[in-house]
């Protein structure tokens, strides 16, 4: 079912969208309706929503929770907003970029309580603002996010696969990642040349609890920066160590010489934080 009044509305109003923000909005209130049930959001919820769009998803996640706080960078959807979201009483639209914010403008605006994030990312900017939340002292709960299909599938993958990533980790290390639906092209206006998926990212508390995450993804991070070469060559760019220390590491925790990050699991990665970190006080 399409909401064809926010599509004339648009229409009316002369608005054009933006293809360097990544506007490719969504009318079908059936599909809008399964991302906000995909995010499992209730009635005393908190959502932020980055990329308001023409609020259509804003509306259909009102309808289910107590507050939205939606981000728009595009002030040219002012009057737009103004018509499509009149009368829904607990949607604030906020126009800033939450890339340039820092975690104390965030609380100030939304308040320091925990929060879901619902969004149909723009994808320009889809890695930069997924690890914006999962890396920050926000309380973020979870983040349900329409992305690109191949974004999904590096969100989701397993070791020692093609989509296998620093990013895959970066969110492993936060919770657990679910791709809950697949999303044809066709169903955005305008329609662009990716298909999408939407991938619901739960925090599980305390995951690495007692364990150094820093050093773990700083080991994480030299593992990926250059996929190429092996684990013991990277450690030794990132962390200044002699190649033998690095190799006696490595195979001290279990792994051959010659071995890649990409096929290590997050366990791996935290077995070999704890082993350096014992070796090296790092
Ligand atoms: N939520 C709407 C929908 O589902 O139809 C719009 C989704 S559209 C893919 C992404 C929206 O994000 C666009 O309206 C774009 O202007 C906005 N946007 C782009 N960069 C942004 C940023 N850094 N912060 C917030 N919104 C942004």
């Amino acid at each position: 079912m399409e909401n064809r009044n926010t599509a004339d509305l648009l229409k009316a109003l002369g608005f054009r969208f933006n293809k360097a923000l990544g506007q490719n909005f969504i009318f079908d209130t059936n599909l809008l309706d399964a991302v906000v049930a995909d995010s499992g959001v209730s009635a005393d919820d908190t959502v932020v929503e980055i990329g308001t769009g023409a609020g259509t998803l804003t509306a259909r996640i009102a309808d289910k929770c107590r507050k939205v706080f939606s981000f728009e960078v595009d002030e040219k959807l002012k009057p737009v907003l103004s018509l499509s979201l009149q009368g829904i009483d607990n949607v604030e639209v906020v126009f800033r970029d939450v890339l340039k914010m820092s975690d104390d403008a965030f609380r100030a605006l939304v308040g320091d309580g925990k929060f879901k994030v619902i969004a149909n990312l723009p994808y320009y900017v889809t890695t930069p603002l997924i690890m914006r939340f999962i890396e920050s002292g926000l309380d973020v709960e979870s983040l349900t996010v329409m992305v690109q299909k191949e974004v999904a599938d590096r969100i989701c993958a397993a070791p020692a696969t093609e989509d296998y990533s620093a990013l895959t980790l970066a969110v492993e290390v936060f919770g657990t990642a679910t791709l809950t639906r697949k999303v044809s092209r066709t169903v955005f206006r305008p329609s662009p040349n990716v298909d999408s998926a939407v991938v619901r990212i739960e925090r599980e508390r305390n995951k690495l609890q007692a364990k150094d995450i820093r050093l773990v993804k700083r080991l994480i991070r030299a593992a990926f920066a250059m996929r190429r070469k092996t684990l013991a060559n990277n450690l030794q760019s990132a962390f200044g160590m002699p190649k033998d220390e690095a190799t006696a590491l490595i195979c001290e925790a279990g792994f051959a010489p010659t071995v890649r990050g990409e096929v290590l699991s997050l366990d791996d990665f935290v077995k070999l934080s704890v082993l350096m970190k014992q070796k090296r006080g790092d």
